[in-house]
């Protein structure tokens, strides 16, 4: 008669702790608030973050970094994402924060993952970019005839500067970078600078040498991204977490000293597949349609350009 007694104990502490754990479970949820399950191969979700003053970082959906400069009755976007579908949901996260209708667009350069977005743009807006980045964009737009609608509405050659509803914007293009057509945005006011994708850490830049980018360019318009405007102390970029002027000339000095690498190996008669092996670049994947150039190989191919 024991027996069962102390099984039906047992039983019913497994039960209570059950329901202690079920219930713990419950409250730490709502704690954490909704949590959005991302599926699988889709794109992360969209944040806005706050940078400084009206000025705001738009991460995740499909393609590059966005940003928002609120004004007082416009809002102004700058870079455009990758898809019609994450063009939509960003304006729609913007509205959350500054439900403002959108003023102006402007394009740092011609990528697919900053522009194709643009597809999804309903209202007319004017859409400003480099003259250049105009000229890159044609192709694709020929091309895709759904794209027709994303070129800009309007160019400039240089730079251009621009007062936003009180906040003053200093375009400026220092010759082919990233691109030929790369427009570097300074917003001195609140000492921040939009830039592209001149800024990658932990990797190699990316150089289009189909838009006759360079890396003498790319490397000089970095320097000029610090010497322009000295006050300025936040630079955003496409695909890189927001820099100070330390970061920005750390990765200056990488650049150069991978540079003088490559010219003393050249220096010492070894060949591009011996620079290409010292540096330990991978050839492509057999069977991939990319063919994106190493790094050391532009460089390699500049040097020899000079010469
Ligand atoms: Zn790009």
């Amino acid at each position: 008669m024991r027996k069962p007694v102390r099984k039906r104990a047992i039983l019913s502490l497994a039960v209570r702790l059950v329901f202690v754990v079920v219930m713990f479970v419950f409250c730490l949820a709502l704690t954490q608030g909704p949590t959005y399950a991302q599926q699988p191969g889709s794109p992360p979700p969209l944040t806005l973050e706050k940078i400084r003053g009206n000025i705001y970082v738009i991460k995740g959906g499909s393609g590059a970094n966005s940003f928002l400069i609120a004004g007082k009755k416009s809002n102004l976007l700058v870079d455009a994402k990758m898809t019609a579908e994450s063009f939509k949901d960003m304006l729609s996260e913007i509205q959350k924060t500054s439900p403002l209708p959108l003023g102006l667009i402007i394009l740092t350069h011609s990528d697919g993952d900053h522009v194709n977005g643009l597809r999804g743009l309903q209202a007319k807006v004017k859409i400003l970019a480099h003259a250049k980045t105009y000229e890159e964009m044609l192709p694709a737009v020929e091309q895709t005839p759904e794209l027709k609608d994303i070129l800009p509405t309007e160019t400039y050659e240089g730079s251009q500067s621009i007062d936003f509803e009180g906040t003053r914007l200093e375009l400026r293009n220092f010759g082919p970078a990233h691109t030929s057509g790369d427009t570097i945005i300074f917003i001195p006011g609140s000492r921040v600078a939009i830039a592209g994708d001149l800024m990658f850490f932990g990797r190699d830049p990316l150089i289009h040498k189909h838009k006759n980018g360079t890396f003498y360019g790319y490397l000089k318009t970095l320097q000029f991204l610090l010497d322009y405007r000295p006050e300025i102390e936040i630079f955003l970029s496409g695909h890189a977490e927001p820099a100070g002027r330390a970061e920005v000339a750390g990765l200056i000095s990488s650049l150069k000293e991978k540079e003088a690498r490559v010219r003393e190996m050249m220096e010492q008669g070894k060949t591009l597949d011996d620079i290409k092996a010292a540096f330990g670049v991978q050839p492509p994947p057999t069977g991939s349609q990319v063919r994106r150039l190493p790094l050391v190989e532009i460089i390699y191919q500049e040097i020899k350009d000079k010469k």
